[in-house]
């Protein structure tokens, strides 16, 4: 090896500490600093390569993993890829099963990498032997050697955030943050960030992103799962129909619904207005903050830091999709400002 030449020793070491952008234009009319964390800047480009290195490094260091083994996971594209990645690198091989929801984009991407890739009905209950929850946890009993990851419900999941975005943000913003607003599907994210923020500061308000058609924000306001509150909606990663241990309720101040056409409309605008090519959740917290801010949760002096999970390449047959757009109903609405293309 020569010493001379600097290069990273492999791809996974390029996970974490990504950068903090100065939002300029698209929440210029609200009161406040935005600045938002960009994950796509991880290798596997989402803030998931962090909770697969983290996971499955512990499970080396408790010697319950080794060189050919197999992880298995739940996934909704991101986590799938970013433990694919890790697993090329480290020897394993890796068992997906996803949801029907995702993307094709995310689908090839996750078989490109090297994985095996079980495609599951997404509007079925997680109890039923057709979802990817149960897909997977019958692999795993059948799998020997095998790990399931159980992102939901692991707590490392919380402790991968807690170790690494934590203390980013912290640091990137010289503790001068007022507010953290992030996406809450597994929950993983907001909890461990959150966790470790308000133990800085415990002024730090943290504000989750749900969407309607999931059960997070009514289960953090009453304490009570309602089976009502579930109907099927399109944005991917964000919201669930269960409850996830890897949340932490008490951490969260504010749950904050969005809806699948704004959230779309938004991302959209954060690409023509901040150069910010990013996913659908991107749009949906983006969307978030617009409406918290016209309920009067930000200030002149608020230092808001909004986590952006994962690239817009992901979702080129869906948000950043004119006929997806179309097909959705969403270009009928009043607050469309994309210009269909003309056929000739
Ligand atoms: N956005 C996207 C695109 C995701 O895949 C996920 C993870 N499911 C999230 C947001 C939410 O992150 P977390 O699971 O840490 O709550």
């Amino acid at each position: 090896m020569n010493q001379d030449i600097r290069a990273y020793n492999n791809v996974l070491e390029l996970i974490g500490n990504t950068p903090l952008i100065r939002l300029n234009s698209i929440l210029k009319d609200y009161p406040g600093n935005y600045y938002a964390k960009i994950e796509s800047f991880n290798p596997g480009h989402s803030s998931k390569d962090r909770i697969a290195l983290y996971i499955i490094e512990q499970a080396e260091k408790k010697g319950i993993l080794k060189p050919g083994d197999t992880i298995i996971e739940t996934t909704s594209g991101n986590t799938g890829f970013s433990l694919a990645m890790v697993s090329v690198i480290k020897g394993y091989k890796c068992i997906l099963a996803v949801s029907s929801k995702s993307s094709n984009d995310k689908i090839d991407m996750l078989k490109n990498m090297g994985a095996q890739v079980y495609v599951c009905p997404a509007h079925v209950k997680a109890d039923d032997p057709r979802s990817y929850y149960q897909v997977a946890k019958r692999l795993h009993e059948e799998i020997k050697d095998s790990v399931y990851i159980n992102q939901y419900f692991n707590e490392l999941n919380i402790d991968a955030h807690y170790a690494s975005t934590g203390p980013e943000v912290w640091k990137q913003t010289n503790g001068k943050l007022t507010h953290f607003v992030a996406c809450s599907g597994t929950g993983g994210t907001i909890s461990g960030t959150g966790k470790y923020l308000k133990e800085q500061n415990s002024a730090v308000r943290v504000l989750g992103i749900d969407a309607y058609g999931s059960v997070l924000k009514k289960y953090h306001e009453t304490k009570e799962f309602d089976p009502n509150e579930i109907y099927p909606y399109r944005i991917e990663g964000l919201g669930k129909n269960l409850i996830p241990s890897a949340t932490d309720f008490d951490i969260i101040d504010h749950f904050e619904k969005v809806s699948d056409e704004d959230s779309a409309h938004t991302a959209r605008a954060l690409v023509k207005s901040e150069g910010l090519f990013l996913g659908y959740t991107s749009g949906a917290a983006i969307q978030g903050v617009k409406q918290m801010a016209e309920q009067g949760e930000f200030t002149e002096d608020s230092n808001v830091i909004i986590m952006l999970p994962d690239h817009g390449s992901r979702y080129m047959s869906k948000v950043y999709s004119d006929d997806w757009m179309n097909d959705q109903g969403f270009f009928d609405s009043k607050n469309e400002k994309d210009v269909l293309q003309v056929q000739f």
